[in-house]
């Protein structure tokens, strides 16, 4: 026995050795830096495959598991395989070619794995609705039995706000529908969409809790209120304004989502192009003068404001904006909230803003004569004054500014710039696809000598709620008051019944010609042109 051991002895020490030089050699192999970087890369490729396949929308969800599994052992293989099929697939369909749609597919697959990361993140962090005070939901409805009853209903109203995060909206709107029902409705991309019904007793609860934590008396259903709470959702926060007012079969209550990137938003991410940004700067920069942005409601004429703002060096220019409501917050901006109500009005607000002798103006909105006269003295004595119009069109804005009572004189001396916009809906990137044209538009497109190859009309998927569109881009007419034009404006008596007549069809013909730039590029589609232009 012993002999046998000592037999084997110097073979298991020769095995030990080999492998321990063997595990050597490899380690040293690993630990060689360029195969250690590319050990790393390929690891880190094999994950995202692993994210990709989980995000993909065309895998069931069955097949998940075992392809993630397969993925980890053969790397990209299997999605590369997935992304070619469906290349071809789309090539096909598109008439497009290949290489076209291998790139579109590849770029879908990056956003694919981004889209469905950012929602993991924000799904797994939970909503918390903070009050003005400070004060969290579930704090002000205490603790122990009470914060029991009211768990459900607590929980409903932070998945409603948490929906309309997630879906992007900028308003939620609850209304009474009958006696007995209430609906839940979002505005998104500008356009309302019902997401729920919902009956009178938990609806009026849920209304109540938004009222409590935006510091609004419960008891006063009847009387106009507003208010304001926050919503905490891991490290973002989102702000909220609240009014509520009495309504037929109950009370309503629109809750407006303010918008979060305002402070951040450049001229071209609204989607100017970069020869509109070009003038709208030689403008902003000057020391004096006002700016008119016009548009119907909701054409996003705040938002081309506030745009505008960040243009400027704001530690250089002292800022104050005068806003009904405030609806984004500016750093290193002092921003005034006129209350009609409480008797302070646009005109009184700007009258002591001006004594203060700021730099840059911001007034949310010219509706009156008072207002029109100091926003337009203000920008003749040396401030630069933004502000906003109702109405449709450059020429009509400065009818309309005349018909207040402003004189052509202050008018032509004050006005540097009018801005005439809309917002179209932008196609939905995952889901557009090239348009099919009956052959009347062809005809008409061909006479026009537009080039149609490029137009693409609207899908269906889940990243856009199957609604074909996703976010909005601006086009925009620009009027400069050159001299040229401030001297008719005063001297000469024609100018005005020519901009009557001549000036409307013009500025509404430069939209439809840059809106039609657009649908030509594939950013949004006919039929999205006709809606808001016509
Ligand atoms: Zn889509």
């Amino acid at each position: 026995m012993l002999n046998c051991c000592l037999a084997v002895m110097p073979f298991c020490t020769q095995v030990t050795q080999d492998m321990s030089a063997a595990s050597f050699e490899w380690l040293a192999l690993a630990v060689h830096p360029t195969r250690l970087v590319l050990l790393i890369g390929w690891f880190y490729l094999c994950m995202y495959c692993v994210l990709w396949i989980q995000a993909n929308e065309a895998i069931p969800d069955f097949y998940k598991a075992p392809a993630g599994l397969l993925t980890l052992v053969t790397g990209p293989m299997l999605p590369l395989v997935l992304i070619i099929i469906a290349a071809v697939q789309r090539s096909r369909q598109s008439q497009r070619g290949l290489l076209e749609s291998l790139v579109e597919q590849l770029r879908g697959a990056f956003v694919d794995v981004h889209a469905s990361q950012t929602a993991y993140q924000e799904e797994g962090a939970a909503l918390q609705l903070v009050g003005p005070s400070g004060q969290t939901l579930d704090e002000i409805y205490g603790h122990g039995e009470a914060k029991r009853e009211n768990a459900k209903i607590l929980d409903l109203t932070e998945t409603i706000v948490a929906d309309a995060i997630q879906q992007r909206a900028s308003d939620i709107l609850i209304d009474p529908r009958d006696e007995s029902s209430y609906t839940i409705r979002l505005r998104v991309d500008g356009l309302v969409r019902t997401v729920k019904e919902l009956q009178v007793d938990p609806c009026r609860a849920v209304i109540n809790s938004v009222k409590v934590v935006s510091g609004m008396d419960i008891a006063e259903r009847r009387r106009p209120q507003d208010g304001a709470f926050l919503a905490r959702q891991g490290d973002a926060v989102y702000s909220f304004r609240v009014a509520s007012a009495g309504a037929l079969n109950g009370e309503k209550l629109s809750i407006r989502i303010l918008n979060k990137n305002a402070s951040a938003s450049t001229l071209s991410d609204l989607g100017m192009t970069p020869k509109e940004v070009g003038v709208i700067n030689k403008v902003v920069q000057k020391p004096s003068g006002m700016i008119l942005i016009c548009g119907p409601t909701g054409s996003g004429k705040t938002t081309t404001m506030y745009a505008m703002l960040n243009a400027i060096d704001r530690f250089e220019r002292n800022t104050v904006t005068v806003e009904d409501p405030v609806e984004a917050v500016l750093p290193e901006t002092s921003q005034i909230e006129v209350n009609p109500r409480a008797d302070i009005t646009f005109a009184k607000t700007l009258r002591s803003v001006v004594r203060q002798d700021p730099d840059v103006i911001c007034v949310g909105e010219i509706r009156d004569e008072e207002t029109a006269e100091t926003a337009l003295r203000a920008a003749q004595t040396g401030h630069l004054v933004m502000s906003t119009l109702h109405c449709d069109n450059s020429a009509s804005a400065i009818i309309r500014l005349l018909d207040l009572g402003v004189s052509p004189l202050l008018l032509s001396t004050g006005l540097n710039l009018v801005i005439s916009q809309r917002l179209l809906r932008r196609l939905c990137p995952r889901c557009k696809m090239p348009a099919e044209l009956s052959e009347s538009q062809i005809a008409q497109l061909r006479r026009k000598r537009i080039e149609f190859a490029g137009i693409q009309e609207p899908g269906q998927c889940k990243y856009c709620d199957q609604t074909g569109y996703f976010e909005r881009t601006v086009v925009c007419d620009l009027l400069p008051i050159d001299s040229r034009m401030k001297t008719q404006l005063v001297e000469d008596r024609t100018f005005l019944a020519y901009l009557k007549a001549e000036g409307a069809k013009k500025s509404h013909a430069n939209l439809r010609k840059q809106a039609m730039k657009k649908v030509v590029a594939g950013i949004t589609s006919l039929e999205e042109l006709k809606r808001v232009i016509g």
